[in-house]
């Protein structure tokens, strides 16, 4: 018999080509991969990705800060199986299903005081999403239906749908579509890399609070809410800043009467230290958003978690009252399985202790990186590090990546800015690993 299927064995060159020919890769100019390698990945496991030819890469960056507790996790897997064989996917507009009650039971009891009521979209941008307009439906709900406008910090990044680039303030993302996004103010950021010679974090801090309290004062009546990633900016460059500046903004946003976003996408699920950043400025938002982290890494999903007092505002005999709002994939019952898994193995490991024991030994590790010559800013919050390359290279993000391969390490520099934010299961050895070939490579490009 003549089989009809091409040849698909794959190979690293074969699977490669193919690639460039029929996959538009995110985030990415596509003539770069001329130069630039693109890695074709036949399986993982823990922290290790292996190409076809045995070649092994460190996921160091956690594939794109979303994988915890490794990849082809025993755990995860099982609960996914069992999943499969008995519910993949119903509708959640008129339906509901086990796995979506338990998460949103669980997330409630596991958040910041307050926030009862989980709304589900499929990823981070969507959840940033889902938020603008809640916000601003509430305010018209309640009366105040000028409130329509949205601030952000400086260096902002909370997705790239239309709505959510109206909030993030990354020039590369949003020039070319100026035209078709709101026009939004930011508000400086805390980022403690802008401090003045000698003055504090937290002072810098409190010195940025004053510049958002003075753009409350004039402008609170058209604001819907103030939308913040939580102690570190991520695509920002890992930018961190003081818990301080939350417990001011908790305060101003309520004081004016403005909804507070915490945008957790990246931060929360463990990944600041805590299992949500809000909780190390002891705050509660009136919104926080989730997605990357909760399904471990496995599958898409984001909510927005909200207050019963925004709940309320939408509760009435009118349908246009309510949040209309739809994901064809809302709530997907694999995907909050995957979710109960992840939370499962942070309740049964004491995740939270073991990550801070590991991010001392990397700490302690990582000293002659803090003191290189060309580096500037070593940073670290939770399992987030981060710091400057002083390079001559122009190109040195793509340069970094390329060296990084072939010292068996995923690492994607932002511009000038190496940074860690590993899968939480890495072993001592692999952290030195980490730290030793990062050292190299740090020397062969400065
Ligand atoms: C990644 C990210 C988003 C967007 O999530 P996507 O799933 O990529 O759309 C939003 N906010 C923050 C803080 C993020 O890091």
């Amino acid at each position: 018999m003549i089989s009809l299927m091409p040849n698909h064995t794959p190979t690293n060159a074969g699977l490669l080509a193919r690639s460039l020919s029929a996959v538009w890769h995110p985030c990415s100019q596509m003539k770069h991969y001329e130069n630039l390698p693109l890695v074709p990945i036949a399986r993982g496991a823990g922290v290790w990705l292996y190409d076809f030819d045995g070649n092994r890469y460190l996921d160091a960056v956690s594939s794109w800060w979303v994988n915890l507790f490794g990849h082809g996790n025993p755990r995860i897997n099982a609960a996914l199986r069992d999943q499969l064989d008995t519910l993949e996917h119903v509708m959640l507009a008129g339906f509901t299903h086990e796995p979506v009650v338990r998460l949103s039971e669980r997330l409630r009891d596991l958040a910041p005081a307050g926030l009862g009521h989980c709304f589900y979209g499929s990823d981070g941008a969507s959840a940033t999403e889902i938020a603008l307009k809640m916000s601003a439906h509430y305010w018209r709900n309640s009366g105040k239906p000028g409130k329509t406008h949205f601030i952000s910090l400086q260096n902002s990044y909370h997705g790239e749908t239309l709505g959510a680039l109206s909030v993030t303030d990354v020039a590369l993302f949003r020039d070319a579509y100026g035209a078709l996004i709101a026009q939004q103010a930011t508000v400086p950021t805390p980022d403690w890399r802008a401090a003045e010679p000698g003055e504090s974090a937290q002072d810098f801090a409190l010195r940025c609070a004053e510049a958002l309290e003075a753009h409350l004062q004039q402008h609170h009546e058209t604001i819907a809410a103030f939308i913040v990633e939580p102690l570190v900016q991520g695509a920002a460059g890992m930018a961190m800043y003081h818990p301080v500046y939350l417990q001011r903004a908790r305060e101003l946003c309520s004081q004016y009467g403005v909804h507070l976003i915490a945008d957790e996408i990246a931060v929360g699920m463990g990944r600041s230290g805590t299992l949500f950043a809000c909780e190390q400025a002891n705050i509660s938002p009136d919104f926080l958003l989730l997605s990357k982290g909760i399904t471990g890494g496995y599958l898409p999903l984001s909510l927005v978690m909200a207050t019963n007092d925004i709940y309320r505002a939408f509760y009435a005999d009118e349908t246009a009252r309510g949040f209309l709002h739809s994901h064809s994939y809302t709530g997907n019952p694999l995907a909050c399985r995957a979710a109960l898994a992840t939370l499962d193995i942070f309740a049964q490991d004491d995740v939270l202790n073991a990550n801070r024991t590991k991010a001392a030994f990397l700490n302690g590790i990582a000293q002659p990186l803090r003191d290189h010559p060309k580096v500037r800013n070593f940073r670290n919050t939770g399992m987030i590090w981060a710091f400057e390359v002083d390079t001559p290279h122009k190109d040195f993000a793509r340069r970094c990546f390329a060296l990084a391969l072939q010292n068996e390490l995923l690492l994607r520099p932002i511009g000038n800015t190496i940074y860690f934010m590993p899968p939480y299961v890495i072993a001592e050895e692999e952290m030195q690993l980490l730290v030793t070939r990062t050292l190299n490579i740090v020397e062969t490009l400065t």
